[in-house]
């Protein structure tokens, strides 16, 4: 992850462990994900077994983690850092 953002320097870590909270952000989507995967797994394949269920979870899970990782910091930091787009300095 950048320091800062390349266009309006932002610094991306206010504080240490300021992405601690991010975790329960990445907490809500897993359990979106399992809650999905089980849902259309019991709808396509109503006697389907726990180790499918459970295969298919960790595959999902190993798949999405880099986008969930990166999605749950930047909810995170957007909940404290508001979007200045307007304030943006003009790059010409
Ligand atoms: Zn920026």
């Amino acid at each position: 992850m950048n320091k800062e953002c390349s266009h309006c320097g932002q610094y991306f870590e206010p504080e240490p462990g300021f992405y601690l909270g991010a975790m329960f952000v990445s907490y809500g989507f897993n359990t979106a994900v399992f809650i999905a995967i089980w849902v259309a797994v019991s709808l396509l394949k109503p006697d389907y077994s726990l180790t499918l269920l459970l295969t298919l979870i960790g595959v999902a899970i190993l798949v999405l983690t880099p986008f969930i990782y990166r999605i749950s910091r930047s909810m995170w930091i957007a909940f404290f850092v508001p979007f200045r787009g307007k304030d943006l300095p003009s790059s010409n």
